[in-house]
């Protein structure tokens, strides 16, 4: 993680960070999804992005609901301040892992597919993870043909746990480039270092 926070001092001291957006991304839960589990991801997702992700409400999903069904629900809440959204979601009956529509501002990830084989820590990094290959979607990033990068392609979610949990350093390049194009709201690493511990905070796992 310190590499990336040096990486990130590094892109404000060239001023790129300089021009502060106003946008942000957005994460709601929908149907069983555990509350704290989320508030952990959207904290994760920050700090490994550094792009502000804000909590938004939890939705409610209908019997057979898809994937796509759920996240035009979820697109349909955002206001002007928002990019786009990220929906974690039990869905009720057997779907697809996720679905990221990037010109309807929303992505959505399944979390009884990301569950599979998992203990309870794997279940969290798998779906940082996961957020953050589909934040660089939402943001039309291209995949990376680097190995250590969480943007690499993998065929099954097992794959993921012998995966990076992070942006390799060109593609976290990209990314705030991508990010500060599209009016996203950065995190000064300076003044997240400076803030009290966040109870919240894990043990990186990369
Ligand atoms: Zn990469």
């Amino acid at each position: 993680m310190k590499k990336f926070v040096l990486i990130a001092l590094g892109l404000l001291a060239a001023g790129i960070s300089a021009t502060a957006g106003e946008k942000t991304f957005a994460l709601a839960t929908a149907g069983e999804v555990d509350a704290a589990f989320a508030e952990r991801v959207r904290a994760r997702l920050e700090e490994n992005a550094g792009v502000v992700v804000r909590p938004a409400a939890a939705l409610a999903v209908e019997p057979g609901q898809s994937l796509e069904a759920i996240g035009r629900a979820a697109a349909a809440t955002l206001t002007g301040a928002d990019h786009s959204i990220l929906v974690l979601v039990r869905p009720t009956d057997e779907q697809p892992q996720g679905v990221c529509l990037p010109h309807e501002r929303f992505a959505t990830l399944n979390v009884a597919r990301l569950e599979a084989g998992a203990d309870a820590e794997h279940v969290e990094r798998r779906a940082v993870q996961e957020g953050l290959r589909t934040m660089s979607m939402l943001l039309k990033m291209a995949p990376c043909p680097f190995p250590l990068c969480v943007l690499v392609g993998y065929e099954k979610v097992e794959d993921l746990d012998q995966m990076s949990g992070n942006y390799c350093p060109p593609c976290l390049d990209r990314f705030t480039r991508y990010a500060r194009d599209a009016g996203l709201r950065t995190i000064d690493p300076l003044a997240a270092d400076a803030a009290p511990a966040a109870e919240t905070a894990s043990p990186a796992v990369d």
